[in-house]
């Protein structure tokens, strides 16, 4: 199960667990969209994989022991340890390779 991190690791905007704009890797590490395209160019500053949508778990408890109610996003906000010109230098290293080649 996702943990449904609460904001971009590099901007800090708020991501809640409804948010269309959320982007995660396969480590769930979080952006947001507009960071992922502008900056990122879907290469993430923490393991050079590649992004996808996150997906929205629903409020609502459609069957029993799912839903938001009882599995709540989590409220750890993070911060990617990577400064800014370090990050541009490693996203310019990998940005020609598509996700599935690294
Ligand atoms: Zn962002
Ligand atoms: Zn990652």
């Amino acid at each position: 199960m996702i943990e449904l991190r609460p904001n971009c690791e590099l901007c800090d905007k708020d991501l809640p667990p409804d948010a269309t704009d959320a982007r995660i890797c396969s480590y769930e590490c979080t952006f947001c969209a507009a960071c992922v395209e502008e900056v990122l160019h879907d290469v993430c500053p923490n393991c050079g994989g590649g992004f996808q949508p996150r997906p929205i778990r629903p409020r609502t408890a459609w069957r029993d022991g799912t839903g938001l109610g009882t599995d709540p996003a989590g409220d750890r906000r993070r911060r990617s340890p990577y400064g800014r010109d370090e990050i541009d230098a490693f996203v310019e290293t990998l940005r020609a390779v598509p996700p599935a080649e690294r």
